[in-house]
């Protein structure tokens, strides 16, 4: 988690309100710069490593949509907001296959389908609709990084729409620490265009965080994963 992270919105001694409206402002000045309508950018909080008080506090504060990236972390945490009504959980961490199937049973919607592996073992879960998912693809020459490789990336997008479980929304990417976040998402929308001559219906992009939510606007992102601008510090853990 980058340091600069909040600093640049001014996150100091804020408080959780005072961040979260100003990355709200935030990202409605970026979309008027780039000319998009503010509503076609789903704003969705990432409170991994914080506590459920802090879920608690954002949805007080009218949030309904938050993301989570570690299992059980996540599981714990929503298990314990369960009598809080209408959260939507999307999660956005890689997955081992074996946990795939329980992590399916406490989310709304995964960004990080990254391997056929993966799309084997959420093949057989059972829901009254399809799972919504997104395709990770990775930025980077590292396997470690998470995401597939943009040259199977449409082997995946076959996969996934012929798996009757999942529905396709689109792609996933985190732009690589250290190099200019554009290339990535500019590559992430183009790679969007050319799937979507067979998955006409997946069109979303996952892509934007603290740091590059603006850039990532600018590219088109649909769903922007921000954590620490508005969640400030991850807690000290003892
Ligand atoms: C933690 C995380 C984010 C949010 O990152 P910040 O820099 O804290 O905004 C977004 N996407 C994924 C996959 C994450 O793990």
């Amino acid at each position: 988690m980058p340091e600069h992270a909040g600093e640049a919105l001014g996150q100091g001694h804020s408080t959780l309100a005072e961040r979260l409206s100003a990355v709200q402002a935030a990202v409605e000045d970026a979309c008027r710069a780039a000319g998009r309508d503010p509503s076609g950018v789903d704003l969705i909080p990432v409170t991994k490593f914080h506590g459920p008080e802090l879920v608690a506090a954002l949805a007080d504060l009218g949030v309904r949509r938050f993301a989570e990236s570690r299992h059980p972390e996540a599981r714990d945490k929503i298990e314990s907001l369960a009598e809080r009504e209408g959260l939507e959980w999307h999660f956005v961490g890689q997955i081992q296959t074996k946990k795939a199937r329980q992590i399916a049973q406490y989310v709304d919607a995964v960004h990080s389908i990254d391997r056929p592996g993966l799309v084997d073992a959420l093949s057989t879960i059972e829901r009254e609709l399809p799972l919504p998912v997104f395709v990770q693809v990775n930025m980077t020459p590292d396997p470690a990084r998470g995401g597939v490789q943009p040259d199977e990336l449409d082997a995946l997008v076959e996969h996934v729409l012929s798996t009757p479980a999942l529905e396709l929304k689109g792609l996933m990417c985190v732009a690589p620490l250290g190099a200019e976040p554009r290339a990535s998402f500019a590559e992430l929308r183009e790679l969007s265009s050319r799937i979507q001559s067979t998955a006409t219906s997946a069109r979303a992009l996952s892509m934007g965080m603290s740091n590059d939510f603006r850039e990532a606007i600018e590219n088109g992102a649909t769903h922007l994963r921000i954590g620490a601008a508005i969640t400030g510090k991850r807690p000290d853990r003892t």
